[in-house]
């Protein structure tokens, strides 16, 4: 078994099983990763507070071997947003960052958003797009290739022109 301390930034939470959680973290030296906390180690109850979504905390987790799933052991809360804006960056963040591919321009923003806020909405999301390899500044419209693009949609992870996105909405 091996056991890894490291700074975590919590992106998503949601129930496993009958009552487990399953933690997607941002962690500074690993990536993206997903932890899982068992009730049965009555481990929950101390977790709580310090990994909600929004959080940067200090983290333990452990897995039995390099391939296998981690298990979230230990955290701590070092600072935490209210701001429901972040929440919903970091829910299109989880959508888009590839498992275990460390990044620390990333993990900077993403700890950034969480200290300061967001300043702007569209500039952050912008950055989040850029560091995930869709630089809006040179893409183009999926469906129309135009130049003009407005939108994201992180279902289909296409950008959209107005007009592209005005004949999808009518469908
Ligand atoms: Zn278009």
């Amino acid at each position: 078994m091996t056991e890894h301390f490291t700074w975590g930034i919590v992106l998503k939470k949601e129930l496993v099983g009958e009552c487990d959680l399953m933690y997607s973290i941002f962690t500074w030296d690993i990536g993206k990763i997903k932890a899982r906390a068992t009730s049965a180690r009555k481990i929950l109850s101390r977790l709580a507070g310090h990994l909600e979504p929004g959080t940067f905390a200090t983290i333990r987790i452990v897995r039995k071997n390099e391939s296998g799933q981690f298990r979230m052991a230990e955290a701590l809360c070092e600072h935490k947003t209210k701001s429901m804006q972040v929440i919903n960056i970091f829910t299109l963040a989880n959508d888009l960052i590839p498992l275990e591919q460390p990044d620390i321009k990333m993990f900077s923003f993403l700890k950034t958003l969480i200290i300061r806020g967001v300043d702007s909405k569209a500039s952050s999301y912008a950055t989040l797009l850029k560091l995930v390899g869709f630089d809006p500044l040179t893409a183009k419209c999926g469906i129309c290739a135009s130049k003009a693009i407005a939108y994201f949609s992180p279902q289909d992870i296409i950008f959209l022109c107005v007009s592209c996105q005005a004949k999808r909405n009518l469908r």
